[in-house]
């Protein structure tokens, strides 16, 4: 099988609300960017990237299409059912840009899973358990309404909430204690800060909230400062922006740097190496949750076959933004039920394009 044209299409896909992290760094609609592979086989493959605005990881939407028009045209002729050894071509036609790499990747798995006839959770590791909890983002505000957001989520089945922190720390404090008046027994809740506090701030944050029960994630932005806060806290740590490799989660394992990580597709570079992780993670015994930086019907397909073939002691919560988004490209994204989300069976990502959906390609090979 040979690959005969790779296109891509840009999508501005509205949030349900506008959505804020600390530092001001918000986005009401994400800029995507759509591939569409197709085969001599007269399979296409779908993949997606979508960075959180150009602030929050190394990339940017811009970036990610002007470095797939970069690669697509390298990969015609190549066989898109090889995606391990594919992955190895990308890496060595362009050295980094994971999250560029990370649309043709998840394009090139869906195109393996309908050769074989199979759902990607198959491929990826067979079925765990049934459905897979989704985890509800508490957009950086007021505490008042922050503790509202939560209320709200509750009321449709949510259990889980990331309420995002990560500025003056006294504010933030009082953040998470207006949401925890509204938590029940068993809620999740995940104060992150991505990255958005010095030590000093950090340490007062997880000083004032000890035996709290909440989690705290990457309250500052580089792995070493993290370390030092988790040095001082005993409230269970989650990394996300430092982890974005096989070599970070080795070194997290060595320093006893965190009990979850976030892996997020784009950040490590697509199903390929985010499978790599997992599997690492399930050996160390590191729980995960799996999901991306942002994106529409592709991302939320992807990561929930993920999450389906990881085991259930090992995943902790998948995102559910990309679920719900106000527009959308393809017909068979999972579909949510009691806060919760189980993959499909149908062939590959197991999703039907809508063509009309996406216009006019910004790019395409011919
Ligand atoms: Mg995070």
């Amino acid at each position: 099988m040979k690959i005969t044209r790779i296109s891509a299409y840009q999508l501005d896909l509205p949030r349900q609300a506008a959505f804020t992290l600390s530092g001001g760094r918000t986005v009401a609609a994400f800029d995507t960017t759509v591939v569409r592979v197709d085969t001599d086989a007269g399979l296409t493959g779908l993949g997606e990237v979508c960075p959180f605005g150009s602030a929050y990881l190394p990339a940017y939407a811009k970036g990610a299409r002007t470095g797939i028009a970069e690669l697509a045209p390298q990969l015609i002729g190549d066989d898109p059912r090889q995606v391990e050894a594919l992955y190895r071509r990308m890496d060595g036609l362009l050295k980094g840009h994971p999250y560029v790499k990370s649309a043709l990747d998840i394009a090139m798995w869906d195109i393996l899973g309908q050769t074989a006839g199979l759902p990607l959770y198959v491929l990826l590791g067979g079925r765990h358990g049934q459905s897979i909890p989704l985890y509800q983002p508490i957009s950086h505000d007021v505490p008042d309404r922050m503790a509202a957001q939560v209320k709200a989520a509750q009321e449709a089945g949510y259990a889980r909430f990331q309420p995002k922190v990560g500025a003056n720390p006294d504010d933030d404090i009082a953040r998470l204690r207006a949401v925890l008046t509204v938590t029940r027994p068993g809620d999740v809740v995940v104060a992150d800060a991505n990255g958005g506090w010095f030590t000093h701030q950090a340490r007062r944050f997880v000083g004032a909230m000890a035996g709290a029960p909440i989690y705290v994630e990457q309250p500052c932005a580089g792995y070493d400062e993290c370390l030092s806060i988790r040095a001082a806290s005993a409230l269970p740590f989650v990394l996300d922006e430092s982890i974005d490799s096989a070599a970070m989660v080795l070194r997290l394992q060595r320093d006893h740097a965190a009990d979850l990580i976030n892996l997020k597709l784009a950040k490590v570079g697509g199903l390929t190496p985010a499978r790599q992780i997992r599997d690492l993670c399930v050996s160390l015994g590191i729980a995960m949750t799996i999901e991306d930086s942002g994106g529409g019907d592709v991302i939320a397909a992807a990561i929930t076959h993920l999450a389906q073939a990881t085991p259930v002691a090992n995943r902790y919560a998948l995102c559910n933004a990309y679920f719900l988004v106000k527009r959308h490209f393809a017909d068979g994204v999972p579909e949510i039920r009691d806060g919760a989300v189980t993959a499909t069976d149908a062939p590959g990502l197991g999703l039907r394009l809508r063509e009309q959906e996406l216009g006019k390609p910004f790019f395409s090979t011919h």
